[in-house]
């Protein structure tokens, strides 16, 4: 299908991101969303918050994109200047829009809180915008749709996204000449360039279906971005390629979409009616700390032990004689872990983590190797890690891999 090429940018307003004081995490997630929708990000800019610099730079910028998403500088204070800059650059004059006003003014009274002044400047509007509705935070965007398409969002990703979803995302897709359709597979346990062989065919299978991978803390991502003539058609297409990459990929997808492998394994245990107990070495606390990000983990967490030291670990029943057997670095203290926070917790299924994340070798066990456990119900199943890097990737892949060696093992089970 020949499909016409629209170019985009993104322009991240603020002094904080020049001094490297924050990472301009908008660009990123704006750059590709806008990619997956089809479009051609051409540009990804940041400037401070400075009229002139800010004007500059979007007339430059509308130059090489037709559409152009603008971040931050929407605040209530004088050094939010984003609406003056687009402004001074379409030649209009902001005005106070009373609608915008009243609205803002109700959500201090909601919030309790006094309305000053300077909130004023956020309920300003140009004749060519229209306001993007912000419902977590006070300021409104700006969306105006003409030669190009420019939109205003403030700085704080927990406002800007739900705005990109609503409002800047479904007006944009009205430019695009075919309908998009986004699915994205998330798997755990098969590195970036293994599932991009697995996948080579189906990556170039199709000029209409684009598919990506991401590599990310939980596991790797596959991004498919199919278009048509219609909505059914770019859903077909997608469809389709998710199967085929469901079946070149097998148990190692875990799920669609914004799913978390606690996730996963919370909707089967909640299921099963089934209860879990940790005893973490390596991970310090991670491992609990990810199932209970999980709405409803109370329904089957039971409790979970940070058993850093032996003492730790023989004084919640992991017996001494594995430990002085096998080192504390072992599949065999894994599992002794993984069993004794079943027995401490009363929990039928015990997950446990062992393993050294540091720089220095412990027991002979280079940096970056652990051993995780499951024990359920008395089936075992553990798995050796090695991540070497920095500790936090490293507890953050073994605290992941317990968590999916009990999916593997309740997968198993529902399907033996
Ligand atoms: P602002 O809309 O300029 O008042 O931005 C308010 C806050 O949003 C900043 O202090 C940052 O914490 C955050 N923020 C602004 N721009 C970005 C960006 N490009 N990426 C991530 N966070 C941002
Ligand atoms: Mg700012």
């Amino acid at each position: 299908m020949a499909r016409e090429v629209i170019g985009a940018a993104v322009l991240s307003v603020g002094d904080e991101l020049l001094r490297g004081d924050i990472t301009d995490t908008n660009a990123v997630f704006l750059s590709r969303a806008l990619s997956d929708l089809g479009f051609d990000v051409r540009r990804l800019g940041a400037v401070g918050d400075d009229l002139d610099s800010i004007a500059t730079v979007l007339r430059q910028t509308l130059n090489v994109a037709r559409v152009v998403i603008i971040t931050g500088g929407l605040g209530p204070t004088e050094d939010d200047l984003t609406r003056q800059g687009i402004a001074a650059v379409l030649g209009e004059t902001p005005e106070v829009d009373e609608t915008l006003l009243a609205g803002i003014r109700a959500r201090f009274t909601a919030m309790g809180r006094p309305m000053t002044a300077n909130n004023a400047q956020q309920a300003l509007l140009i004749p060519s915008a229209t306001a993007i509705p912000n419902p977590d935070g006070t300021a409104p965007g700006w969306l105006i749709q003409g030669d190009h398409a420019i939109a205003a969002l403030p700085g704080p990703p927990s406002e800007m996204r739900p705005m990109w979803a609503d409002t800047v995302r479904p007006a944009l897709e009205g430019l695009l000449p075919t309908r998009v359709a986004m699915i994205a597979l998330m798997t755990f346990g098969v590195g970036e360039s293994v599932v991009a062989e697995r996948i080579a065919e189906i990556i170039h299978a199709d000029p209409d279906v684009t598919v990506a991978t991401y590599a990310r803390a939980a596991g790797v991502e596959v991004h498919i971005t199919a278009r048509g003539a219609t909505d059914a058609e770019a859903d077909r297409r997608a469809g389709e390629a998710a199967q085929a990459v469901r079946q070149a990929l097998g148990e190692a997808v875990y799920g669609e979409g914004n799913v978390t492998l606690a996730d996963v394994i919370g909707g089967c245990l909640a299921k099963d009616r089934a209860s879990v107990a940790t005893m973490e070495s390596a991970t310090g606390g991670m491992l609990s700390n990810l199932i209970t990000n999980t709405d409803g983990s109370s329904q089957y967490f039971r409790g979970g032990i940070v058993a850093y030291s032996r003492e730790a670990k023989a004084a919640h029943g992991v017996p001494a004689e594995i430990m002085d057997a096998h080192g504390l670095i072992s599949p065999e203290t894994a599992v002794a872990m993984a069993g004794a926070a079943r027995r401490r917790f009363g929990a039928e299924i015990g997950l446990a983590t062992t393993g050294i994340a540091g720089s220095d070798a412990v027991e002979s066990h280079p940096p970056g190797t652990a051993f995780v456990a499951v024990d359920c119900g008395g089936r075992i199943r553990t798995r050796e890690l090695h991540r070497p890097g920095s500790r936090e990737t490293a507890k953050m892949y073994f605290a992941q891999s317990a968590l999916d060696l009990l999916r593997l093992e309740l997968h198993r089970k529902a399907s033996p």
